[in-house]
């Protein structure tokens, strides 16, 4: 049997592009597929009455020099050193954005704008949304719903934990080695996120903080500035983004956003509780659990033939965009190594 490509990505989020770039890179075929309709996943912005609000990770960081040297070869317009002006003495989603030699960046034309960039060029089909694997063939396939097969010699999985885990267990007769891997990820889990896109009438003064991490609420984690990150932005929008055990509590509760705006007013002023317009989202899965990361991507052989991938944000030190990207690069040049591929 002939596959259609060397290499099938599942997932076009931050670890599922730099995965297929670096497939691709060392000459392979690769496809990536995608259940949403664009790229970027977690690294996600929505367009809010035309302006961006990075409603998933709000700035990039980190500390790998090839990482850093990604984020500028992709985001030319972006603003060096985001959030400057901090308030509050909260815990930020991610404490490490804040380490000494930790570098930090707002991209000006959205978030999604490093992840796009890293996808052009690359074979994507989004709108792919992937039910179930078959790796019982001498080639691995991803099920798609309405139940076509795309087969590939190696098969990657570049998702959440909790969306790797949904599509092992409805795999029959899993191979041992990936019931061990099925063992580690069930051991940890991922943290839910509630956001809110806010938009704010003509004359609401532009504020002065870029990020705002409340010490004294059980409800709100961050605010963001988003006009802030904007040129000329046309009114002043905020992201709000509620505290992760707050959202537990509150995924299914439809009056989150109400209660979520009647927070950011007590903290911030009643200003911050009168929107024009807002975009609510709910993350099921936003950000790994950080006592639970693995070291790098897993290869696991398969007996009937080629291989499975996993890489993602849980698969490799620190967590979030930067592991993300990290593992999946790794992976995309294991793939693409002679002795692999
Ligand atoms: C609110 C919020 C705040 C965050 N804050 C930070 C932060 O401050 N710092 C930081 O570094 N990180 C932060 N993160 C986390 C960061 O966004 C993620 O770690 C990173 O983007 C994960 O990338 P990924 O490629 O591993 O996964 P994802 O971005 O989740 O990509 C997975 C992709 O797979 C697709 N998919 C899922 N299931 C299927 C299926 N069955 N079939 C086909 N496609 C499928 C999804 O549509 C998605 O595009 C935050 C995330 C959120 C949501």
């Amino acid at each position: 049997m002939v596959a259609a490509h060397d290499v099938l990505v599942v997932g076009a989020g931050v670890s599922g592009v730099s995965c297929a770039r670096a497939v691709a890179a060392g000459g392979r075929g690769v496809q990536v597929l995608d259940r949403a309709r664009g790229v970027g996943g977690r690294c996600a912005t929505h367009r809010l009455l035309g302006m961006p609000f990075d409603h998933g990770v709000s700035f990039l960081h980190g500390r790998d020099p090839d990482y850093l040297a990604a984020i500028r070869a992709a985001c030319p317009r972006r603003i060096e050193g985001w959030p400057r002006r901090v308030r509050g003495t909260g815990r930020p989603c991610q404490p490490e954005a804040f380490r000494a030699g930790e570098e930090r960046f707002a991209v000006v034309d959205g978030v999604t704008t490093f992840p796009r960039q890293l996808a052009s060029g690359l074979q994507i089909r989004t709108g792919a949304r992937v039910e179930a694997l078959d790796l019982s063939g001498p080639l691995p396939a991803a099920l798609l719903e309405g139940g076509e097969a795309v087969r590939a010699r190696h098969l990657v999985l570049a998702l959440a934990p909790e969306q790797v885990l949904r599509l092992l267990d409805g795999t029959p007769d899993l191979p041992r080695p990936l019931s061990a891997i099925r063992a580690l990820l069930e051991n940890s889990a991922s943290e839910p996120s509630l956001s809110l896109c806010a938009a704010y009438p003509e004359g609401t003064p532009a504020p002065e903080w870029d990020a705002w991490y409340p010490e004294d609420s059980r409800a709100l984690q961050y605010l963001g500035n988003e006009s802030g990150k904007r040129e000329d932005a046309p009114f002043v929008g905020l992201v709000i983004q509620a505290q992760p055990a707050w959202a537990r509590r509150r995924l299914d509760d439809p009056d989150w956003p109400a209660a979520l705006l009647a927070e950011a007013a007590r903290v911030a002023g009643d200003w911050a509780g009168r929107p024009s317009s807002t975009h609510a989202h709910r993350w099921e899965f936003a950000r790994s659990d950080l006592a639970s990361e693995l070291a790098g991507p897993v290869l696991v052989r398969l007996p009937a033939g080629g291989s499975v991938g996993i890489c993602g944000d849980r698969f490799a030190p620190g967590g979030g965009v930067e592991a993300a990207w990290i593992s999946g690069r790794e992976l995309g040049r294991r793939l693409a190594a002679p002795e692999v591929a």
